[in-house]
């Protein structure tokens, strides 16, 4: 299947979208808002429906603090398992759930695990959602990482107009392992500034996102 650069979150050349998923966890979120506000950088949390009903206070103050709200789906379920009608239901639910406890109005869909099922592409555009992947990642669900390596991985490939993926939670990650991504963080900064990168949500991005492919 061809993928647009738009779908992996490509965007403008001078900016970094940084975005979290599989959150919001009050084990780790919170060390990841302390850490953003002190680096003066906003960002995208992909947030898990169950989750955000889990810790509705903290979601809410994801939101408060300035943080974009998107959706990561109900659970955290291959889409390819599921039907169009059972993908659209579990990312409406998700989508419900984060209006409710955050007062956002999420736009952007990242599916679990990335994968670009059929049944969740149409589900999210359904709802109004733009899908968006990532173009950096930095591996940062392996408990025998490190914050060196995981900004290694996310520098590893062009970083201009990228969207990153990390994590607030390990929920889907080894035990701990979020606290190689949180301390990646003031590594990421050092490189992105000098390269003359800002950082900031999606929403700042101007990543058109991705429309439904007519063939997957
Ligand atoms: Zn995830």
């Amino acid at each position: 299947m061809y993928v647009r650069p738009s779908l992996h979150g490509r965007g403008r050349s001078d900016h970094v979208a940084l975005t979290f998923d599989d959150g919001p966890d009050p084990a780790s979120t919170p060390a990841f808002l302390a850490e953003l506000d002190r680096l003066g950088w906003h960002a995208t949390f992909f947030m898990l429906g169950e989750m955000a009903r889990q810790a509705p206070g903290l979601a809410a103050e994801v939101a408060a603090a300035g943080h974009e709200i998107a959706v990561h789906g109900e659970e955290h379920r291959n889409m390819l398992r599921r039907s169009p009608r059972a993908a659209r239901a579990d990312i409406r639910r998700c989508r419900d759930t984060l209006v409710e406890v955050t007062g956002a109005t999420p736009t952007w869909f990242r599916p679990p695990f990335g994968t670009l099922a059929f049944g969740a592409l149409w589900g999210a555009r359904r709802e109004g959602l733009t899908t968006v992947l990532w173009t950096n990642w930095g591996r940062d669900w392996r408990g025998d990482s490190s914050p060196e390596a995981v900004a290694a991985d996310v520098l590893h490939r062009d970083i201009k107009g990228g969207t990153v993926l990390l994590h607030d939670s390990d929920r889907q990650s080894d035990p701990g392992a979020w606290r190689h991504g949180l301390g990646s963080l003031r590594i990421l900064a050092d490189a992105f500034a000098q390269r003359g990168l800002t950082v900031g949500p999606l929403r700042d991005h101007g990543v058109r996102g991705a429309r439904v492919p007519t063939r997957v």
